[in-house]
């Protein structure tokens, strides 16, 4: 069995997630729950998308045995006082930014996964730091479940797909492709050799810096496993960027790895 969690508003994305899923196990089931605890207090846990009927139809299309619909009452009942903290790789970077986000997400995931028992559970690199936040815990805590993480699914024009992405007004919409296009500048100069952090990390601010509505909160190079930063890039690592657009923060990023041969490859 295999479990995709989401919090709903399901778009190409998840359903990449499920395609995986259905690949690797017999039966799939998934989940969708707005976690409160991953929320801080002035984000936007009450006006995230809910989009319930169309989840379930898209849910059934593409071929889910079971979703799982629980209620913040059923996972945090009262009195409830349990929590899972990945130590260091939840404080850096999304985990600076955003105290204690880490900490619900981890803890809602350790339940999602003692509840469903999935012998898989797949993840998108989107959200690189949670996948790795979430591979540490089940390997610290000798979770039965085998962590997967899937592909980056992007529009048309290299926007990855988020579901906060219709938060995005259209001008700032437009604006957003700006990451791809950083990231990309990034991608060509690995490819082409370079391999100190701070030359990516300026190609990167140049290609920023040309769309003025872009807030950049990091473009970093960071080792794929701990997420402390690289000055030099010669083992696995993500090139990671936050931005907010308006009231809209997004995140995408480039995996770096090298095969077996020391060549490099790159994943947008
Ligand atoms: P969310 O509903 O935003 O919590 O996302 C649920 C799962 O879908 C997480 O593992 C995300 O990383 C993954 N996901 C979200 N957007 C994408 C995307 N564009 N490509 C692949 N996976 C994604």
């Amino acid at each position: 069995m295999g479990l995709v969690p989401t919090m709903g508003a399901l778009h190409q994305g998840h359903l990449s997630l499920i395609k995986q899923a259905r690949q690797q196990c017999s039966s799939v089931v998934a989940s969708i729950f707005v976690n409160p605890t991953q929320f801080g207090p002035s984000e936007d846990f009450a006006k995230y998308p809910r989009t319930l009927p169309s989840d379930t139809e898209k849910l059934e299309n593409a071929g889910v045995e079971c979703l799982f619909l629980p209620e913040a009452k059923e996972i945090y009942p009262q009195n409830y006082s349990t929590y899972v903290n990945v130590e260091a790789l939840s404080d850096r970077l999304e985990g600076r930014l955003r105290p204690g986000h880490f900490r619900g997400v981890s803890t809602v995931v350790m339940k999602l996964l003692q509840i469903v028992q999935p012998q898989f559970a797949y993840f998108g690199r989107k959200d690189a730091q949670q996948a790795a936040i979430i591979s540490r815990m089940a390997k610290d805590l000798n979770l039965d479940s085998e962590i997967v993480v899937c592909p980056i699914e992007r529009e048309a024009d290299g926007l990855a797909m988020s579901s906060r992405n219709v938060y995005l007004q259209p001008s700032d919409r437009q604006s957003a492709t700006v990451l791809h296009r950083a990231l990309q500048a990034a991608q060509l100069l690995l490819q082409n050799g370079t391999r100190d952090a701070l030359s990516l990390q300026s190609a990167m601010r140049g290609v920023l810096e040309e769309e003025s509505k872009a807030k950049v909160d990091y473009a970093e190079i960071v080792d794929a496993q701990t997420f402390e930063s690289l000055t030099h890039i010669n083992r696995k690592a993500y090139v990671l960027i936050a931005a907010k657009f308006g009231e809209t923060r997004l995140l995408d990023n480039v995996l770096v790895d090298f095969s077996e041969n020391g060549q490099l490859t790159t994943e947008l």
